[in-house]
C-alpha cells in the first residue's frame, strides 16, 4: 500500500517547514487557527537571556512561557486563541531587536467557508462545494420491535455530568494523539519494565471529568505530566510535558507524549456519551437523555468541521505529530485519507455506527428539547435559531463531514468496516442524493463492493490477513454491509435499482466465505491459528466450536441467504446459541434443517487452496486429531509462516505458533515464532 509513501512525504513537508523557519529568530509559529484553541510560538533566544516582554494583541491570550532559568536555546510560548483576527500581531522584545509573530485566526463561519488547499476543496463535507441540500425526514434504522424491547440505562453515569462538562469531554484537536507514551523507552523512571506482564498498552488513563490529564505509571503508580496541563499550566515540576511543543523531552533528548497518550484515551471517551444516552432514551423514554446526546453530538459537530478544514489537526496516526515543535500547520495540509478525525482512523467506522444509530434513536424526540437551544449559545452557536436548525447543523457539521471522511480514506480500517460504517449512516440520513454515497461503496476504490467478495477473498473464501480476530473482521462486516444495502434500498427502490447496484450474495465466492469459516475446524474444538492471533500453545481441552473467526450473526445471515443445511447446523450445534432478534427462524425451525447435513461431514480431510491449508485429519469422538500445515501466504497481519505445522488432539492444541505480537518490531519476521518445515527465511523462497 501507499502508506509508507504518504509518511515520507508528511515528513518531507514537515522538514521544509523547518527549513523555513530554521534562520531568523522564529523557530516555530502556526499559520491559521480556530477561535478557542491552543497554540504555541518557538524563539530562538540566548539561554542567559532574561525573560522577553510580550505584547499580546486582545484576539489572543499567553498562558504560560518557558521558565527561567533555562539552559536552552529555545523558549516556547503557549496561547489560546479568544476571538477571530484576520492578523493579530504578538510581538516580543527580543534582545537582537522586536519579533512580530502574525496569525490568522478563524471563526466557526471563517472555517465553513469554501476554499481550496493545494486544489484541494474544502471543508471536507458532503456535497463538496456545497450546503447539505436535504434532511433526514424520518427514524430509518431503529425499528419499533428494536425500540419495544430496549433495555437498559448505559448512560446513566452522563446524567450526573453538567451540560458544560460533558462539553468539555472533548479535548481540542490541536493536541496531537497518540497510543504511546513512548513505544520503546516506556517511562522516563522505570524504563521498558512497564511492558512486564503488561505487553500492549500498560499505562492507566482515569477519564474522570473534569479531566485531570494525568497518566499513572503501572509500575510506580506515579502520574504525569507534573505540570498542571488542565489549568494552561505547560511547564511545571520535572516532568512537564506541553502537548503541543513536543511532550516531556528529557535531558538526554527522549520524548514523552504523556499529553498524547491521555489526549487521545479522552477523544475515545468523549465518543461513549452519544450512543449511550440514545441508547438509554430508547429503552426509558426519558427526554433528559436525548438532551446529554444532543449536547455531545453538537460538541462533536463543533470538532468535525473544525477538522474538516483544519485537516492536519486530524489524528495521523505518527508520533512525529507528537515530537514535533509546534503543532502541524495549514499550509502543510490538506490530510485526508488515513486521518481519523479526533481518534485513529481504524476506530472511526465504528463510531460511525454508533453515532448514526444514536441520532436515529433519538430523532423524534430532538424538538421536545427545549434546553439544548439556549445551551449550544452559550456555546456561541447563535446560528441555532430552531430545532431544524439544529438538526442541520449536527447533520452538515458532523454527519456531512463524517459520509465525505469516509468516501475520503479517513475511516480506513479493516475491511469491510469502513463500508459498514457509511452504508450504516447513508441509512441514517436517507437523503434522495444517497445514490451518491452508495456510487461510492459500489464502484470507488475505497468501497469497491461490486468487486470485494470475488477480488478481496481467496477463492477458498478466505480473508486474508491473520485467523481469529482479524480474518473474522471481514467476515462479521460483510453481511452488515449486504444487509444495509438492501435495506436502503427498501427506503428508496427508485434510488438504488438492481441494475446500477446488483446484488452480489447470488455468487459460490461469496457463499464460500461462510464455508471457509467452518471447513478449517479441526477435532469440532480448534481452528488453525495463523498469524497476529491468540497466545502460546496450551494444553486444555477446549470447548465444541462450529465456526472460527465469524460471529453467531454471520452464520445467521448465511443461513438467511443461502438456506443451506451447513449453515442451520453450524447454528443448531453451536453451545448456547438462540436466534437472535434479527434472525426470522425459530431454534426448532434451525434443528429441522440441521438434521438434514451429517454430523462427520468435516471429519475428513481437507484442503482449503486459496488460503492454503491442509489439514490431515482421522479418528472419532474425543480421538480426532488433525496434522495440519500452512503452505499459503496471507497479506495482513501475517507470519513468517510458510510451511508452518500444527498438531490438534485429545481436544486440544498440540503443536502451534506463539501467537499474538508480544513486541512491535520484531516478532512476525520472526520464523522461531512458529513450527517451520524449513530452514530459510520465507523471502530467500519466492
Ligand atoms: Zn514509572
Amino acid at each position: 500500500m501507499n502508506w509508507r509513501v504518504t509518511f515520507v512525504v508528511l515528513l518531507l513537508s514537515v522538514s521544509t517547514v523547518a527549513l523555513a523557519q530554521e534562520e531568523g529568530p522564529v523557530a516555530y509559529q502556526p499559520d491559521i487557527l480556530g477561535v478557542g484553541r491552543l497554540f504555541l510560538v518557538a524563539l530562538r533566544v540566548p539561554a542567559d537571556a532574561p525573560q522577553i516582554d510580550i505584547s499580546v494583541p486582545p484576539q489572543v491570550e499567553l498562558l504560560d512561557r518557558t521558565p527561567l532559568p533555562t539552559d536552552r536555546e529555545i523558549r516556547k510560548y503557549y496561547f489560546r486563541t479568544l476571538e477571530a483576527a484576520k492578523q493579530a500581531d504578538i510581538v516580543f522584545a527580543h534582545p537582537e531587536g522586536p519579533v512580530t509573530v502574525s496569525v490568522e485566526i478563524w471563526s466557526y463561519d471563517d472555517l465553513r467557508e469554501l476554499r481550496e488547499l493545494k486544489g484541494v476543496q474544502l471543508p471536507r463535507r458532503w456535497p463538496l462545494g456545497e450546503r447539505l441540500p436535504e434532511l433526514k425526514q424520518g427514524r430509518t434504522i431503529i425499528t419499533s420491535e428494536q425500540e419495544q424491547s430496549a433495555r437498559g440505562e448505559p448512560g446513566k453515569q452522563w446524567l450526573d455530568l453538567t451540560d458544560d462538562e460533558i462539553w468539555a469531554l472533548q479535548p481540542d484537536s490541536t493536541i496531537p494523539r497518540w497510543h504511546w507514551v513512548n513505544i520503546t523507552q516506556g517511562c522516563p523512571v522505570h524504563g521498558d519494565e512497564i511492558y512486564r506482564g503488561r505487553a500492549f498498552y500498560p499505562w492507566s488513563k482515569p477519564t474522570s471529568a473534569p479531566y485531570a490529564w494525568k497518566i499513572r505509571c503501572p509500575v510506580g503508580e506515579e502520574l504525569y505530566p507534573s505540570n498542571d496541563f488542565a489549568n494552561y499550566d505547560f511547564t511545571g515540576g520535572d516532568f512537564p510535558d506541553d502537548g503541543i511543543g513536543g511532550g516531556y523531552i528529557a535531558p538526554d533528548g527522549t520524548h514523552y507524549g504523556f499529553i498524547a497518550e491521555t489526549a487521545q484515551a479522552y477523544a475515545h471517551h468523549m465518543l461513549a456519551v452519544a450512543p449511550a444516552c440514545a441508547r438509554s432514551y430508547l429503552a426509558t423514554g426519558n427526554i433528559e437523555y436525548v438532551h446529554k446526546a444532543l449536547v455531545a453530538l453538537s460538541r462533536l459537530a463543533v470538532e468535525w468541521s473544525y477538522l474538516a478544514t483544519m485537516t492536519h489537526h486530524r489524528h495521523r496516526n505518527n508520533v512525529a505529530q507528537v515530537e514535533r515543535l509546534g503543532q502541524s500547520r495549514f499550509d502543510e495540509g490538506p490530510f485526508l485519507a488515513r486521518t481519523g478525525f479526533t481518534v485513529y482512523s481504524i476506530d472511526q467506522p465504528g463510531y460511525q455506527r454508533s453515532h448514526a444509530e444514536a441520532y436515529d434513536m433519538i430523532w423524534p424526540a430532538i424538538d421536545q428539547d427545549d434546553r439544548i437551544i439556549p445551551f449550544l449559545h452559550t456555546r456561541g452557536l447563535t446560528h441555532i435559531q430552531s430545532h431544524e436548525d439544529l438538526r442541520r447543523f449536527i447533520e452538515e457539521d458532523l454527519m456531512a463531514v463524517w459520509m465525505q471522511g469516509a468516501m475520503d480514506g479517513a475511516t480506513s480500517s479493516n475491511e469491510p468496516r469502513p463500508q459498514w460504517g457509511l452504508v450504516t449512516m447513508a441509512r441514517c440520513l436517507n437523503y434522495e442524493r444517497g445514490g451518491e454515497f452508495m456510487d461510492w461503496l459500489y464502484h470507488a476504490p475505497g468501497g469497491k463492493m461490486r468487486y470485494f467478495t470475488v477480488n478481496n477473498y481467496f477463492r477458498d473464501g478466505a480473508p486474508y490477513e491473520s485467523t481469529g480476530h482479524y480474518n473474522s473482521v471481514h467476515v462479521t462486516g460483510i453481511g452488515p454491509v449486504v444487509e444495509g444495502i438492501e435495506l436502503l434500498r427498501a427506503l428508496r427502490p427508485e434510488t438504488y435499482p438492481h441494475d446500477t447496484y446488483p446484488s452480489f450474495t447470488g455468487s459460490r465466492a461469496y457463499r464460500s466465505i461462510y464455508d471457509f469459516v467452518m471447513n478449517t475446524v479441526n477435532i469440532d474444538r480448534v481452528y488453525c491459528r495463523l498469524g497476529d492471533t491468540g497466545d502460546h500453545p496450551e494444553f486444555r481441552v477446549d470447548p465444541r466450536i462450529t465456526w472460527n473467526s465469524a460471529s453467531a450473526r454471520s452464520l445467521e445471515h448465511a443461513y438467511e441467504i443461502f438456506e443451506h443445511p451447513k449453515f442451520a447446523w453450524a447454528l443448531a450445534n453451536a453451545p448456547g446459541w438462540s436466534p437472535s432478534s434479527e434472525f426470522p427462524y425459530s431454534r426448532e425451525q434451525i434443528e429441522a434443517a440441521a438434521a438434514e447435513w451429517p454430523d462427520d461431514w468435516n471429519d475428513a480431510s481437507c484442503l482449503q487452496d486459496g488460503y492454503g491449508l491442509a489439514m490431515v485429519r482421522s479418528g472419532q469422538g474425543s480421538n480426532k486429531r488433525a496434522l495440519w500445515m500452512m503452505y499459503g501466504r496471507a497479506r495482513g497481519h501475517a507470519h513468517d509462516d510458510m510451511l508452518h505445522m500444527g498438531l490438534d488432539a485429545h481436544g486440544s492444541e498440540i503443536l502451534a505458533q506463539l501467537g499474538y505480537p508480544r513486541n512491535w518490531s520484531a516478532w512476525e519476521g520472526n520464523w522461531m515464532t512458529q513450527n517451520q518445515a524449513r530452514q530459510i527465511r520465507f523471502i530467500s523462497m519466492t
